[in-house]
């Protein structure tokens, strides 16, 4: 039997999760990446001092991730995930609470961690308690703005900032005045109220570059995937025939030639959204090298914003599940790196509260005997406008005050990296804009971590959408299958 062939489009976590689950279904898998690199936002970079391989930005992920573990495992790259069962919380004092599970059940393995946290009175603990438990009680059918949520539920500004915003800035990407409460609801539920391992951060001993490297690279060569680095894709071509577009039995259009205008509204049974394959087929490819590449299905896993550029204008602006992409905003993350010639503390990393930064990551020393700390702030807009310069001058200054052995230390190097399109803004009612796997052309899946996931941006959700995007691509080919993980239960 004559294999079917699979083109996906990007090598961020969405393709690699689709190709990883599609492979084994004996589809002969061909992933195109424009860059030298897999991992896409989850990347490092080299740097040009000691040749080392650097993150662009620390990426960690939780206990309640269970498709991105699963994803890890199946790769054989879950050894270089390390739990960390006990978090950090430091004040501008210097004061810090460690937070860790007890053996109980949930929600109440972090009780006496959250009862002993210096950061919060009593009063505001027991307030932050009562919101937490009308947030599990929640509806998740509505998206209201959380922020005002949370003062309907006698939140004080002091509570949001050292409570929820501390927990939702770097698990959202976003701050409390600008997210909706489904996703705010779901990484506190999701992550410390049903089990007692959903809060556990697994962090990378090794570079991301490294983490989705040899291994990886040699699972996908035994299966049979072709990774074709430094391969842009410039076009997604539709064909003219509006025939081929048909799933079997569907009712359709007879004419050719009309694989660009919307058909009809009449309700199809089986297609999606209830319309026929209004848009026909994908026929090939356009790479940016002049050549043309076919497969019989294509899956593309760029962001939003890529996606649409590849796509004729003519889809894009008469079909609303790609033109409402055009709402999904972004938001910024910076990530400031730090040589010392020190070491700053024992801590492996530390949550910082009322501060500049937000998380700091003690990366130990390199062979060069520099002491390496990475300091990430998520929803960086703050810093718009300032040179790198500055934003530099601020982290270290604090960094110097919070970790008394630097006070003297020299700063050896820095650099600042911001990404400004890190993730999608998870803004109330977001999932509007946030569209499933299966497109409305037939052959085309869509995935990434914008894609309807009912996860925000995260490594999660991008392979979530590998895995839907696959699921959908099976069950278009009439043999349904669930490739989804069960959640934490
Ligand atoms: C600074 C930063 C920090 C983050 N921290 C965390 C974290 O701690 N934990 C966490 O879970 N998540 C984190 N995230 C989010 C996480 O990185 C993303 O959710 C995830 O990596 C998205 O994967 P993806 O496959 O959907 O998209 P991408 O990673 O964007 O992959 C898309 C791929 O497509 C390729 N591509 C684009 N255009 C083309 C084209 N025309 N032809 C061929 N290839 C193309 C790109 O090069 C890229 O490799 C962070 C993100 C950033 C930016």
């Amino acid at each position: 039997m004559t294999q079917l062939r699979v083109a996906i489009i990007g090598g961020g976590l969405a393709g690699l999760a689709a190709a990883s689950v599609l492979a084994p279904h004996g589809y002969r898998v061909t992933l195109l990446e424009s860059r030298d690199r897999l991992g896409g936002r989850a990347g490092s970079f080299t740097d040009p001092v000691t040749g080392q391989l650097i993150d662009a930005c620390q990426h960690v992920s939780m206990g309640c991730c269970t498709n991105y573990a699963h994803f890890c495992k199946t790769l054989g790259i879950d050894g270089y995930l390390e739990p960390q069962r006990e978090l950090w919380f430091m004040t501008p004092d210097r004061k810090v609470t460690r937070f860790r599970a007890d053996d109980l059940p949930a929600p109440l393995h972090l009780a006496r961690s959250f009862a002993n946290a210096h950061y919060l009175t009593l009063g505001e603990k027991l307030r932050a308690g009562y919101a937490l438990a009308m947030l599990r009680l929640a509806s998740t059918k509505d998206d209201p703005p959380f922020q005002e949520w949370l003062e309907r539920h006698y939140q004080t500004q002091r509570i949001i900032d050292r409570f929820w915003g501390l927990v939702l800035v770097s698990a959202l990407n976003e701050t409390p005045d600008r997210i909706g409460l489904r996703y705010a609801r779901k990484v506190f539920v999701d992550g410390f109220l049903t089990h007692p391992r959903g809060f556990v951060v697994d962090l990378p001993t090794v570079p991301l570059g490294r983490l989705y490297g040899n291994e990886m690279r040699q699972w996908l060569s035994n299966n049979h995937v072709e990774v074709r680095s430094l391969t842009g894709v410039r076009k997604i071509v539709l064909n003219k025939s509006q025939a081929q577009g048909r799933p079997q039995g569907a009712p359709g259009i007879q004419s050719a030639d009309l694989s660009l205008i919307r058909t009809t509204d009449t309700p199809i049974p089986g297609a999606p959204f209830g319309r026929p394959w209004a848009w026909g087929n994908v026929a090939r490819l356009e790479l940016r090298s002049g050549e043309f590449t076919e497969a019989d299905w294509y899956i593309s896993t760029v962001p939003f914003d890529r996606l649409l550029d590849l796509l004729p204008p003519e889809a894009v602006d008469s079909e609303p599940y790609f033109a409402n992409l055009r709402n999904l905003g972004v938001s910024p993350i910076t990530s400031v790196h730090c040589w010392f010639d020190k070491p700053a503390t024992h801590f492996p990393h530390v949550t910082l509260i009322d501060s500049v930064g937000q998380w700091v990551f003690n990366r130990g020393k390199n062979e060069h005997d520099e002491y390496y700390l990475q300091v990430v702030m998520s929803a960086a807009r703050q810093f718009r406008g300032l040179g790198r310069e500055e934003v530099q001058r601020q982290v270290v200054e604090e960094l110097r005050r919070l970790f008394a052995p630097l006070a003297d230390a020299n700063l050896l190097r820095a650099k600042v990296v911001t990404e400004h399109a890190a993730t999608f803004s998870a803004v109330p009612g977001v999932d509007r804009w946030r569209p499933p796997q299966g497109s409305p052309i037939r052959n085309l899946l869509v995935a990434g971590d914008w894609t309807a996931t009912g996860w925000p941006a995260t490594m999660e959700g991008a392979v979530r959408s590998g895995y839907l995007a696959a699921e959908e691509l099976l069950r278009r080919e009439g043999k349904p299958q669930r490739l989804l993980q069960a959640d934490l239960a």
